[in-house]
């Protein structure tokens, strides 16, 4: 039997999955509130109800420092489940059926009906069996006589404060739980939509983002640069240096428009096209802009697989006018632009 140390254990929580990082402090949380009814029970005098605390805290940290992170393996995962299930329902229908309902410990007999929100690392079926068995031993609890009243002798007065104690840590587990979904489902959306809109291989923002681009540069300008780069000859560098090679261009391309372009937006328009856009500018200051991105690209060099190599792009431009024409009449000026770039031996930019 291997047990993790605690540093060892806070190292590895990063690399978990979302759902096991709140198991886990799930796990923890469960330990300390055993521990303090363990000592509740003991200052009060009621060895049974401290004795199986003792094995509810023992049977988290079995979970947490044995069974968990770092030794953490599919088979366990699914031993930790059906063990923390296992100990919800046996601790609290034993605890109800000694202090009877009134202490308000069913509560948490409930708590094993938030395990959907595990569900992507279990099977369903186990889940809806678990469920269905929770359900009804609650309806079970709720109506049978058996926990009317209390069998050992203990203050009326705990019972009222077990009670609201059993409702306040049940209502908290349930807030947290929906509290860290929420958070989770928002941070998930969000990188949804970022990938949605870029591009995997230059990260650079893809087609699908365009509308959203043209969107929100129509408040903040009425024109807008449009470069239409391509990379001269491409075809002849993937030939050269392999597909491998040719995305290594791409990538690197893209970092060098990254830097050259801060204040523009850049799109993977094709294979190795892209387009920028530059928001309130001028003809003459496109003109500059295109120059100095083609210069800066015909003078770079780079490494891929200890060969050193340069390329080159022609770049066509036109200034979208957002009021009087629609972006693709804009698009095919850019595009006959480039087409004239191309035609006039490439490593050209053209303007119109
Ligand atoms: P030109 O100077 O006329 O533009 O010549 P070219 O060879 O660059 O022209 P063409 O558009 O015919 O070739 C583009 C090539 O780009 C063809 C395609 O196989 C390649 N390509 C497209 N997407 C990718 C990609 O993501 N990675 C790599 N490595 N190659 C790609
Ligand atoms: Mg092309
Ligand atoms: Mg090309």
């Amino acid at each position: 039997m291997k047990i993790a140390r605690l540093s060892e254990i806070i190292q590895q929580l990063d690399k978990e999955s979302y759902y096991w990082q709140i198991g886990f402090y799930g796990l923890v949380a469960a330990a300390a509130a055993h521990t303090f009814f363990l000592i509740l029970f003991l200052l009060l005098d009621i060895p049974i109800l401290a004795g199986i605390n003792i094995l509810s805290v023992g049977i988290y940290l079995y979970c947490i420092f044995v069974l968990g992170i770092p030794t953490l393996k599919s088979k366990d995962d699914h031993v930790i489940g059906w063990l923390v299930y296992g100990e919800l329902i046996g601790h609290n229908l034993l605890a109800t059926w000694l202090l009877g309902r009134e202490s308000g410990f069913q509560f948490y007999l409930y708590i094993p009906a938030l395990l959907p929100f595990f569900i992507h690392s279990y099977s369903r079926r186990v889940y809806f069996l678990r469920l269905l068995l929770v359900i009804v031993l609650a309806l079970w609890v709720e109506s049978s006589p058996l926990f009317n009243h209390t069998r050992i002798p203990v203050d009326p007065v705990w019972l009222e404060r077990f009670n609201w104690m059993n409702l306040l840590i049940f209502l908290l587990v349930l807030s947290a739980l929906s509290y860290l979904y929420a958070l989770k489902e928002q941070a998930y959306s969000r990188q949804l939509i970022k990938d949605l809109s870029r591009d995997p291989l230059t990260r650079l923002y893809n087609r699908r983002a365009l509308d959203r681009i043209l969107q929100e540069s129509q408040s903040s300008s009425s024109s807008v640069g449009l470069l239409l780069l391509d990379v001269d000859h491409f075809k002849k560098i993937n030939d050269t240096f392999g597909h491998e090679g040719g995305d290594h261009v791409l990538k690197q391309l893209a970092k060098k428009l990254n830097l050259l372009c801060p204040d523009g937006k850049i799109v993977r328009w094709g294979g190795e096209e892209f387009l920028i856009l530059l928001p309130e500018t001028t003809v003459e200051s496109m003109r500059d802009r295109a120059e100095r991105i083609r210069t800066a690209v015909e003078s770079f060099s780079l490494l891929f697989r200890e060969q050193v190599f340069g390329f080159t792009i022609t770049i066509g431009g036109t200034l979208y006018d957002k009021r009087s024409e629609n972006f693709r009449d804009a698009l095919v000026r850019a595009d006959e632009a480039l087409y004239q770039g191309k035609k006039r031996g490439r490593n050209h930019s053209v303007l119109q």
